[in-house]
């Protein structure tokens, strides 16, 4: 496990320029959520992390290193997993071969592990990815993100458009996952974000507004309401 420290960055898509001034830190072993409306930026600061859309100016350190600058294939290398919002399986191939082949890659996470986490694809493991459920293929990036050499999970919105049963599922897993790994999570559903982070930030127009600790923070929470301005 090793923990990640977000420095001011500035980031822009062409002249647009998306984040402001972004600090945060997810300290090792924690699980850190990133809330806010659509637009806000939430998205851009785990692309700009993952190497996808790096910062103009600030910096991005992870395990003590600075990676503000290197490719999306090296941050993946050193242990950021990254699962983005689309769901995308590699859907002509089976479960079992959509896992199999990051664990390839080494790491201390197995195929088996995955399973264990979500018995669902555990009995899935021969069918076609692409004919899975939305919640199914949910799990199945997730597993895979796992899967690889991965310390920091980044988890773009992992409840969009599921049924409150598998939102239920998901939730429990990362539940599970919590102690053996470091999240930063993307949610819009701030009571499953509440339940597994044990800090919060506030995103509103590419600039940090907010920042508590969980503990006994309420979805209803006046100040946390303000900032979201659901
Ligand atoms: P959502 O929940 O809708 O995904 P978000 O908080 O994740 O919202 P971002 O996706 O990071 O927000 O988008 C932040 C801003 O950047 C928005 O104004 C969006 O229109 C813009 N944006 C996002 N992606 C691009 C892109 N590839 N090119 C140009 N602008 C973009």
């Amino acid at each position: 496990m090793a923990g990640l420290t977000v420095d001011a960055i500035d980031t822009y898509y062409g002249q647009s320029q998306v984040l402001h001034d972004v600090s945060l830190n997810v300290d090792d072993g924690e699980v850190v959520a990133l809330l806010g409306r659509n637009g806000a930026g939430k998205t851009t600061t785990l692309r700009s992390v993952a190497g996808i859309a790096p910062p103009r100016s600030g910096r991005i350190q992870y395990d003590g290193d600075d990676i503000t600058k290197l490719s999306t294939f090296e941050i993946i290398r050193r242990g950021i997993g990254y699962v983005p919002e689309d769901r995308q399986v590699w859907e002509p191939l089976t479960v079992a071969e959509n896992l199999e082949m990051p664990a390839g890659r080494g790491g201390e996470w197995t195929v088996k592990d995955a399973y264990d986490l979500f018995p669902t694809l555990s009995d899935l493991r021969e069918a076609k990815a692409g004919d899975l459920s939305g919640g199914e293929q949910q799990m199945l990036v997730i597993a895979r993100g796992l899967l690889g050499g991965t310390d920091l999970l980044l988890l773009d919105e992992p409840s969009e458009g599921l049924a409150p049963q598998i939102v239920a599922d998901v939730r429990d897993a990362l539940v599970d996952l919590k102690d053996d790994l470091t999240i930063l999570i993307v949610e819009q559903n701030v009571k499953l974000a509440l339940a597994i982070a044990d800090r919060v930030y506030v995103l509103a127009n590419g600039r940090i507004v907010y920042e508590s600790v969980v503990d006994n923070l309420d979805a209803d929470d006046p100040a946390l309401r303000e900032h979201i301005a659901v």
